[in-house]
């Protein structure tokens, strides 16, 4: 079977040869970015020198979101031959490599079987099947996207981020970090029993959401997650203490939804305003709940 980074790349090289000077990229006539050099790395430790060599040094995912803009970048570094398209489950833990694709994501049995299926639900609205088959985990988490739906699932599990010059962190507190030059290495998802429900609200099938929101629970311990308020996915720290808090009835459920939409801030774009995305914030958050408190136990 073909892997689908051979695919991507021999793409690009087939865009290669189109371009001008075989490195500009484009697509449908427009210019959409251009490329001076390209190598494919063999270890992580090469990879990192190349990209802190000079400041347009780029590390590609599936250039999806490349290709939306007209970068010049020096030298583009593809990770292909570091064997990073992979989804492995580990003793308490399940790995991610960079280069997975979200496709691999929706469609890997362990993640139809864990977390009651709340990654695959995430980006199964991203564009269409093509796309997801080519655009990557690495990419997707790394650019901290607001609009991201990847983020917001990821972020009510228990997910640690691994860089290769920062290390291993939790992914709440990469998020937290200024961006600074790094490559993203692989996720750690510790495998549990946490119970968990993804929504958003999207104008149409393939547009970015209006507003995304994931809620799990552990135990008592409970994660409430909003995110494309339009800025990057934040947790509810109040509203989750709050449902930790005893038994829940519809008045508690109620409660925390509107703890959620007070304690984060909302803002405005093409999408929506702020003061919809808040009354979209109560409404999703108490069906997320919902949604938990129905969910059987593993
Ligand atoms: C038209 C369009 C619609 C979209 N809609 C949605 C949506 O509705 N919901 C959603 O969640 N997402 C959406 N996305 C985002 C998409 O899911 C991907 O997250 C995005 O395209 C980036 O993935 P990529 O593999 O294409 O990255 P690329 O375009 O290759 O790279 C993007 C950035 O990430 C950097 N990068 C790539 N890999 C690494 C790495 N390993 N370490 C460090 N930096 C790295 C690159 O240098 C670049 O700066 C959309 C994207 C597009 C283009």
């Amino acid at each position: 079977m073909m892997n689908t980074q051979a695919v991507r790349f021999r793409s690009l090289r087939f865009e290669l040869k189109t371009g001008r000077l075989g490195s500009i990229f484009i697509q449908g006539g427009l210019l959409v970015f251009t490329l001076c050099d390209l190598v494919q790395p063999d270890n992580l430790a090469e990879a990192y020198q190349i990209l802190s060599d000079k400041r347009n040094n780029t590390i590609l995912g599936g250039c999806a979101f490349l290709k939306m803009g007209s970068k010049r970048i020096g030298t583009a570094i593809d990770l292909t031959n570091l064997q990073l398209d992979y989804i492995k489950e580990q003793e308490g833990f399940i790995e991610i490599g960079a280069m997975t694709s979200l496709r691999e994501l929706e469609t890997h049995k362990l993640f139809r079987e864990y977390f009651n299926g709340v990654l695959p639900k995430s980006v199964q609205n991203i564009i269409g099947v093509q796309f997801r088959n080519g655009v990557t985990v690495g990419a997707s988490v790394y650019s901290k996207y607001g609009f991201s739906d990847l983020i917001t699932a990821l972020l009510a599990l228990d997910t640690e981020i691994e860089l290769y010059k920062s290390g291993r962190m939790p992914l709440v507190d990469f998020l937290k970090q200024p961006k600074e030059k790094d490559i993203f290495v692989r996720l750690w998802i510790k495998k549990n029993n946490r119970q968990a429900a993804y929504l958003s609200l999207r104008k149409s099938a393939s547009d970015y959401a209006v507003l995304n929101v994931a809620v799990s629970r552990l135990g008592d311990q409970w994660t409430v997650v909003v995110g494309a308020r339009p800025s990057v996915a934040a947790i509810a720290i109040s509203a989750s203490a709050a449902l930790a808090q005893g038994t829940l009835g519809v008045q508690e459920i109620e409660d925390a939804a509107e703890r959620a939409s007070e304690e984060l801030a909302f803002g405005t774009n093409m999408r929506g305003t702020a003061d919809y995305r808040k009354a979209l914030c109560r409404v999703l958050v108490k069906r997320g709940i919902v949604e938990v408190l129905q969910c059987k136990s593993l």
